[in-house]
């Protein structure tokens, strides 16, 4: 995500950081390069104007330029910059008084709306609310047995009726909402491939009927600059809440979720990172803010592990780190804990830094992973707590066990004894540097 627009503007940072002292013409060239990046990424033109012209104003100034460390003060300048302009705060979806909660997703064909939906329905659900979902999208045939599908997997029940218009399903939704006793009714509505009459008038229409505490915007975030033109025209017409931008988790190159809170004053209020149901975060424009400057999102980080990895499991098999005893069942164990956090290279872009070391993303492949796993499941417990049994035979049989070859068990192996000893004698003090982990 923003991959590009981090690389730069990391560069840009760190030049200013190799400088030490700065005058304000130095940070005025900084800022200048930060412009470009911004506008490489497709971010209006004048939110960025304006957002150089504030933070020029107090990056110049004289308490940052003496400050110890003068390039810092800058970054923090940006960051919080970049946080106001994406909204300042995490803006929730608000549910009404007196339930049932409407909520319509629209947007435009392919952004991401039916799969939102059931996004929603589940983050709701987890929340301890009981949603229910309206096909209003009838004019997509694929549409309504797709969110069939997806409610049948997450377990909520679908309205929809063959022959009743767009504007009848939502009102037949919000009767089945009160004959199942659920208080949340999510609207997916059809979309166009462009803005257009028609579209907008149903849309119009379906609110008429059944008002809506919530509208949000579905946008795709890779299309930048477009869909905040997308939401200007939506905006227009129907009384937008809100906004969800879709698959950051693609090459998005950061001018939609920089570009429209500003220029149409719509709340991001959530994320899609992933084509699963459970992608859907909701959108903190401080750790997006440090995330973008490749400060990584370490507070996110500590929350997955917070609330998914066993602190005992680890604090016991890291007792062991660095001794002799340390075997593939230890190994095996504290794979499976990082492995809790997500996809590995998912992981590692919330790591700081890692932006700079996009190189090293290649190195963790998770299919790597998941045949180190696999390798390691078909050895013995024996052999997992003595790997120095594991002769020839035994390295065939555990290949063929593992779908792998005698080569990769090998390398295995091998890496494994390396990073034992380099642990070793990282315990003793004797040498820096990371060992090369046998992931892949
Ligand atoms: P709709 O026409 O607006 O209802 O769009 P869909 O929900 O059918 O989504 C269009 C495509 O985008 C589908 O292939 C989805 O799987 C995909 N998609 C939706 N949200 C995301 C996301 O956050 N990340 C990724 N990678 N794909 C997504």
């Amino acid at each position: 995500m923003f991959d590009n627009l981090t690389e730069k503007l990391q560069a840009t940072f760190k030049r200013m950081r190799s400088q030490g002292r700065l005058t304000a013409d130095d940070v005025r060239e900084g800022l200048r390069d930060v412009r470009f990046a911004l506008l490489e990424a497709d971010v209006n033109f004048k939110v960025v104007k304006e957002f150089l012209s504030q933070v020029e104003e107090e990056a110049v100034g004289q308490d940052v330029l003496d400050s110890l460390t003068p390039a810092q003060g800058v970054v923090r300048i940006v960051r919080d910059h970049l946080t106001t302009l994406m909204g300042g705060q995490v803006e929730r979806i608000k549910m009404a008084s007196n339930p049932p909660t409407v909520i319509y997703l629209v947007g435009l064909q392919g952004s991401g709306k039916t799969t939102t939906t059931a996004k929603l329905a589940k983050m709701l659900k987890q929340q301890g609310r009981q949603p229910l979902m309206v096909a209003a999208d009838i004019y997509r045939p694929a549409a309504v047995d797709q969110l069939q599908a997806l409610g049948q997997q997450i377990d909520v029940p679908v309205v929809f009726s063959p022959g009743l218009s767009p504007v009848q399903l939502a009102q037949e939704g919000w009767q089945k909402s009160r004959q199942l006793a659920k208080d949340v009714v999510l609207v997916d509505t059809a979309g166009r491939l462009h803005v257009d009459e028609t579209l907008m008038t149903e849309l119009v229409e379906m609110h008429e009927a059944l008002p809506a505490h919530e509208t949000l915007l579905v946008v795709d975030a890779m299309t930048g600059q477009d869909a905040v033109r997308v939401a200007s025209a939506f905006k227009e017409k129907l009384p937008l809440t809100g906004v969800v931008l879709t698959k950051l988790d693609g090459d998005a190159r950061g001018g939609a979720a920089l570009s429209i809170r500003q220029v149409t004053g719509l709340p991001i209020k959530l994320v899609g990172s992933g084509e699963k149901v459970d992608a859907l975060e909701p959108f903190q424009p401080d750790r997006m803010a440090s995330r973008i400057l490749g400060m990584g999102d370490v507070l996110t980080l500590i929350e997955k592990a917070e609330q998914s990895l066993d602190k005992d499991e680890i604090e016991e098999r890291a007792k062991r780190i660095g001794t002799k005893d340390f075997n593939f069942e230890d190994f095996q164990a504290m794979l499976g804990q990082v492995k809790k956090l997500g996809p590995l290279s998912k992981v590692m872009e919330m790591l700081p830094g890692m932006g700079a070391l996009n190189k090293y993303k290649d190195q963790v492949d998770d299919k790597g992973v998941d045949r180190v796993e696999a390798i390691i499941n078909s050895m013995t417990i024996q052999e997992r707590r003595k790997p120095d049994i594991i002769d020839g035979s035994r390295r065939l049989r555990i290949a063929k066990g593992s779908g792998t070859t005698v080569q990769e068990v090998n390398r295995l192996l091998k890496q494994f004894n390396d990073m034992r000893k380099l642990m070793k004698q990282m315990k003793a003090g004797k040498k820096r540097g990371m060992p090369k982990l046998p992931l892949k």
